[in-house]
């Protein structure tokens, strides 16, 4: 009896991860820093403990849902001990937020992430501090006073009024985002010691890097220092760990995101794919999509000159993507998100954006509840005081999951194909020109030793066959569509149906 128990659960554990009655086999995640990254605002992700505020222990009750999403990397927000609601203003670097919960629930997080190949990445927000921690409260203090504090110059002190400077009590600081949130003197050679200690600390907890909030105003109006600053704490990060994974806000021009790279660090954002405005959804918007992808595909790397581009729609700053596209345009949602994942690099995605959650305007309206259930309304997160937007678009996620239709459902297929076959995040691509129309591309890509072909038909409509004997035979033939609809390859004929990437592979 007891053996065939035991046969029975390897049986189960063998039953690979199904999305709507479809089989997708087990995949082994390539332990690199080519991830699909989740981002998360814990305040509005899940509640553990019936407050209705998110915190971590909600996050850990969340993973094998991440995990079964194909997401192989969290990002989180500042988790952070801090006054506001976003916590972008730290007051100790140390610890967690009381209203997320523990170090122990931190460390409990990590351990269970890093069991289902979950990386994880925190906010590290250097720029400033909050104008309530103990280093600027004891160093305004000192200042003041015309005493002595260690921590005097660990910000930018005047007398008088100065460009990007706010006054309290007769003394002016640095402060060039809101008056709560002096800038750090990065200058300082303690401050510098101080950003090593916090690094070793979260790395002995386990994280396996960093998101730098702010680059472009560590030293404003600087970018040469701000390279230079970089440089020196990507240096910093990889001396302690030397894989520690490093991505950076510089939200700026493309030229100036190619000079950030040049620090070294590992990823920048690529702010001019992302949102409405950017390449990848208006390639999807546009009467002749081609060269615009063509663009995503080559911007992504040439920006990134040898580094790793950071591929995203959306975040908490920008409005969401699902209704900068539109909120009722399914397809192009769906698709938008499908052409973002065929591009090389770590492909980030906003908490709710598998869902097609909607919000724009005030940054509150960008953050409000993970919708889990439709039915469950009163179970969310309390959503950020002051948002002014809640409605949802898209059902829950407990809905989408039982809709072979859904986006959730087309996101989970998007992802498992990036984890499947490694190529598409990290292989050198060429364009099969010859194949090209106006509505259809191919490209291969090739990594360690490996070919793929990616092809895509952009084609709103109409279903299209290719011959594709110029390119290698390939065999296999698997596909994501925004219609629902499935590729196929007989012999080297593809039909690859309207609005549909298939990804093509063996000899
Ligand atoms: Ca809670």
């Amino acid at each position: 009896m007891k053996k065939v128990i035991i046969l029975f659960m390897s049986l189960l554990l063998l039953i690979p991860l199904s999305s709507c009655g479809k089989k997708q086999e087990k995949v082994e995640i390539v332990d690199d820093n080519y991830r699909n990254i989740y981002e998360i605002f814990v305040a509005s992700f899940s509640d553990s403990d019936g407050d209705r505020k998110g915190d971590l222990n909600g996050v850990t009750k969340k993973l094998d849902y991440i995990q079964e999403m194909g997401y192989t990397g969290i990002w989180f927000m500042p988790i952070h001990r801090s006054p506001s609601y976003h916590k972008y203003d730290v007051v100790d670097y140390y610890s967690i937020d009381p209203d997320y919960g523990t170090m122990e629930d931190f460390e409990k997080l990590v351990e269970e992430a890093h069991k289902r190949d979950i990386n994880i990445i925190i906010d590290l927000v250097i720029n400033h501090t909050s104008h309530l921690n103990p280093w600027f409260i004891q160093a305004l203090d000192a200042y003041s006073k015309g005493s002595f504090s260690q921590y005097l110059n660990w910000y930018n002190f005047s007398d008088s009024p100065q460009y990007g400077y706010a006054e309290k009590d007769g003394v002016y600081y640095e402060a060039r985002f809101v008056d709560s949130m002096p800038d750090l003197n990065l200058d300082s050679r303690e401050v510098r010691d101080e950003i090593i200690n916090i690094m070793k600390f979260w790395i002995d907890k386990g994280v396996d890097g960093f998101r730098l909030d702010a680059v472009t105003s560590y030293y404003t109006n600087d970018i040469n220092k701000n390279v230079e600053f970089l440089n020196w704490i990507n240096k910093a990060a990889k001396s302690i760990k030397e894989d520690c994974y490093i991505v950076g806000e510089a939200w700026t021009s493309d030229i100036e995101v190619r000079q950030y790279y040049t620090s070294g660090i590992d990823s920048f954002f690529l702010f001019s794919l992302s949102q409405g405005e950017g390449l990848l959804a208006q390639t999807v918007k546009a009467d002749k999509p081609i060269p615009q992808y063509k663009n995503a595909l080559r911007n992504a790397l040439s920006i990134a000159n040898g580094y790793i581009p950071a591929i995203f729609l959306d975040n908490h700053d920008t409005n969401r993507i699902t209704g900068a596209i539109g909120r009722t345009k399914t397809e192009d949602t769906k698709f938008a998100y499908g052409l973002a994942a065929m591009l090389n690099g770590t492909l980030f995605t906003y908490y709710g954006t598998e869902i097609g959650m909607v919000g724009s305007r005030k940054d509150e309206n960008k953050r409000i509840a993970m919708l889990w259930d439709s039915d469950k309304m009163d179970e969310l997160c309390k959503n950020p005081q002051g948002t002014t937007q809640e409605e949802y678009a898209y059902p829950g996620v407990k809905q989408q999951q039982k809709d072979k239709d859904s986006i959730l459902n087309y996101h989970k297929q998007v992802n498992y194909l990036r984890n499947k076959y490694p190529e598409i995040a990290r292989g050198e691509y060429e364009v099969a020109n010859k194949l090209t129309t106006a509505t259809f591309m191919a490209f291969e890509k090739t990594w360690e030793g490996k070919t793929i072909c990616i092809a895509i038909n952009f084609d709103k409509a109409n279903s299209t066959t290719v011959d594709l004997s110029e390119l290698q035979p390939y065999s296999n033939c698997e596909s994501v569509s925004a219609i629902n609809e499935k590729a196929e390859l007989k012999g080297t004929a593809l039909t690859i149906p309207a609005y549909t990437i298939a990804i093509l592979s063996g000899e």
